[in-house]
């Protein structure tokens, strides 16, 4: 008898970046796993005299490091990728986007995009992701049997829609689904969604934060992504849309924000006293001109600070290492300072305080021990890394979704060696190939 601990598996790397609070990189690290959580995070020798494995994933030339978090995407629109490219926004959305969905949402267009999409992101390195979309219980099912963690939301919106006869359904449907889903899975979380100010009547946005109050669940919501959003605030409220969500009570409960691009100044004081957590999509703002949210400033008033990809029909990926870069450049450019968000800040933005962002610090977003197992490893063993000097420079600069090899999500294996072992690929092919025929076939755009 040796007197080792034995645990599920242990993952190895030349360098354990673990993102905790005193910045420990660990160099021959590991971490320990066991029952879906980190039970043990150091060197390779401590770790290898302590315990014994039944799986060792070996960490020649790999980093390893939390997953990383997509705090705000439409999963399903995977669908829609090059669908309708360099379009003003709201022309984009109100003559392609709209019509489109009204076509071609269904189960199996939710189904089909939502796994193509949790094989993209899984593949990259994501293990964490906070959706808003249609039919959100088929979203849910489909991330559950992949095995991914996702906060998914049962969304609000005064529109038509395939998934609901009139809003009073999506209301009651999100009311079933979060009670419904609050114990059902280890990794998906359901939570309520408003689509934005300018697709919802006042008294539905009131009636989102009671809905949400009395759930205990975070609202997930666009909040000041553009002039034309200000614009409408203002004329229907005489104020913009950040101060009108105060004024409500609406950032009484949890929020997930995504975009902020426009905050006034003090504004910037609200979402830090209400804790708001804002969620970044630099791509998706510079791809369809949005604007350059102002980051510095946020995060200087102390406001909490995740990033996102948003959904594909906008950004055409779920790259997370993409957008760390993009907000780096963005933010330069802006302020004509180098040295903001530096390497280590946006790796936060990408785990620790994305899960702060969208309420999980406790239990995702560092490798630290007795949080969840979402782990991954990043090869390093190619061109584009070397020679290596820091290591928080390289994941932030150079690494891309191309050198993620492995990814446990709740201590379970989910790309092993680069591939998914939950996602039948071709399969998910014939299903992606019969959505697509469907949406080519939808010829009224140009009517
Ligand atoms: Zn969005």
């Amino acid at each position: 008898m040796t007197g080792k601990q034995t645990v599920e598996t242990i993952v190895c790397g030349d360098y354990v970046v673990t993102m905790n609070d005193e910045r420990n990189v660990i160099t021959q690290g590991a971490v320990a796993i066991d029952a879906g959580e980190i039970v043990h995070v150091g060197s390779k020798k401590d770790i290898e005299r302590n315990f014994h494995s039944r799986q060792l994933v070996d960490g020649t030339d790999q980093v390893v490091m939390p997953g990383l978090i997509n705090g705000h995407t439409h999963a399903a629109m995977c669908l829609l990728r090059g669908f309708a490219d360099d379009i003003p926004l709201m022309e984009w959305l109100q003559d392609y986007i709209n019509p489109i969905e009204a076509h071609a949402v269904s189960e199996d267009y939710v189904r089909v995009g939502t796994q193509l999409a949790c094989w993209e992101m899984l593949s990259g390195g994501t293990t964490t992701f906070v959706d808003m979309y249609f039919f959100h219980e088929t979203a849910a099912i489909a991330v559950e049997e992949i095995g991914m963690r996702a906060l998914i939301s049962a969304s609000m919106m005064d529109q038509p829609r395939n998934d609901a006869v009139d809003i009073d359904d999506s209301f009651k449907q999100a009311e079933h689904f979060v009670r419904d889903w609050s114990r059902r899975s280890a990794t998906v979380v359901p939570i309520v969604a408003g689509h934005a100010i300018y697709t919802l009547k006042n008294e539905h946005l009131v009636r989102l934060r009671d809905l949400a109050k009395s759930l205990d669940v975070p609202v997930h919501i666009h909040v000041s992504e553009s002039q034309f959003e200000l614009d409408f605030s203002r004329d229907s409220y005489g104020t913009t849309p950040i101060t009108h969500f105060e004024r409500i009570g609406l950032l009484d409960v949890p929020m997930i924000a995504a975009h902020v691009v426009w905050p006034e100044r003090d504004e910037i004081e609200i979402l830090a006293r209400k804790g708001v957590g804002v969620v970044h999509n630099p791509t998706c703002n510079a791809r369809i001109a949005s604007g350059t949210a102002p980051i510095v400033d946020l995060l200087q008033g102390g406001v909490k600070v995740g990033l996102g990809t948003d959904g594909a029909a906008s950004s055409n990926n779920l790259d997370m290492w993409e957008e760390m870069r993009v907000a780096s450049l963005m933010q330069r450019a802006q302020t004509l300072d180098s040295t903001v968000l530096p390497a280590r800040e946006l790796l936060k933005m990408a785990t620790s305080h994305g899960a702060a962002a969208i309420g999980m610090q406790q239990s995702i977003g560092k490798l630290i021990a007795g949080m969840r197992a979402d782990v991954i490893q990043v090869s390093i063993d190619n061109a584009h890394h070397l020679p290596l000097y820091d290591v928080e420079s390289h994941l932030a600069y150079s690494s891309g979704s191309r050198d993620v090899s492995n990814v446990f999500v709740d201590g379970k294996h989910l790309i092993r060696g680069r591939a998914p072992t939950t996602i039948d690929t071709n399969e998910l092919k014939l299903g992606i190939q019969r959505n697509r025929e469907r949406i080519s076939s939808f010829d009224s755009l140009s009517a």
